[in-house]
């Protein structure tokens, strides 16, 4: 592939567990809270791989349709049209299906065939299954945070995965991340990475999801547009964060703190 690499610094191991499974063709579950990460080491390993990378933000009106395909209506005739899946199962593509647990079960039994040794997916509307080129990759993401015990993936799905825990990077990884993403100086960014690291420690109520790397480098380019560092913070890390006072008082207070 002649494109650049997408930037991404590794944590831990996971490169080496991501190819190891890509090689044994076995489908990879990736786990972490939102904006650690995981969308961008996709990537970069679609790019290592030199596999097409088709992704699918999941969501609780995602249909089988929407991902295996469907007729559409074209100039009166009717004409079959593939879903991202089922393109991607043909052209042995790299399916990235964020955040899968949104999705509803009756959409995700699709994925058990194409999960297990079998690798076929059923196109009941063609009366056809396709087995997956060789090339063909399946992984899901999905964040332990959020969601009902209901909601969680069901264990036989897990079971025919590779997982691979993402987290927040040490804080030497995380400054150089936000430095390299942002372009702002090294001081900004270890700034930025210890209070999101006093907000992470914090133990309250109201705080839906802690501050993400992605947070730290949409303050550190707002500081690069010429915002004073506090005013950033602010907008960046603590607006989003929280819509309870009490909370934003106090997320205020570490901000004045450290910032
Ligand atoms: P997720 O998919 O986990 O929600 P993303 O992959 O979208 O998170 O990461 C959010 C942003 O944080 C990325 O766009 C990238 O700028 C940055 N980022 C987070 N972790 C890394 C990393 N290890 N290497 C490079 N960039 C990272």
């Amino acid at each position: 592939m002649t494109s650049e690499r997408p930037y991404y610094q590794p944590v831990g191991n996971e490169e080496r567990v991501f190819k190891a499974a890509y090689a044994q063709q076995l489908p990879v579950l990736l786990k972490g809270p939102t904006g650690c990460g995981k969308t961008r080491f996709v990537e970069a390993m679609a790019h290592d791989l030199g596999r097409p990378l088709i992704t699918v933000a999941c969501h609780d009106d995602l249909t089988t349709a929407d991902l295996v395909g469907r007729y559409l209506l074209r100039g009166g005739d009717t004409e079959w049209v593939d879903g991202p899946l089922t393109r991607a199962v043909r052209t042995g593509a790299i399916c990235y299906l964020d955040e899968v647990v949104e999705a509803r079960q009756d959409t995700t039994v699709v994925l058990h065939p194409l999960a297990d040794h079998r690798r076929e997916l059923p196109i009941e509307r063609l009366g056809e299954t396709l087995t997956a080129a060789p090339g063909f990759c399946l992984v899901v993401s999905y964040n332990p945070g959020y969601q009902s015990v209901l909601k969680d993936l069901k264990d036989s799905t897990r079971q025919r995965m590779v997982g691979i825990e993402f987290d927040y990077p040490s804080e030497e990884v995380e400054i150089g991340i936000v430095t390299a993403e942002s372009g702002t100086s090294r001081q900004v960014a270890a700034d930025l990475v210890r209070f999101a690291q006093a907000i992470r420690r914090l133990d309250v109520p109201g705080i839906r999801e802690v501050s993400s790397t992605r947070v730290l480098i949409a303050a550190a380019r707002l500081t690069e547009a010429g915002l004073p560092l506090p005013e950033a913070a602010q907008a960046a890390i603590v607006a989003p964060l929280t819509d309870d006072r009490a909370v934003g008082a106090r997320l205020a207070e570490l901000l004045a703190l450290y910032l």
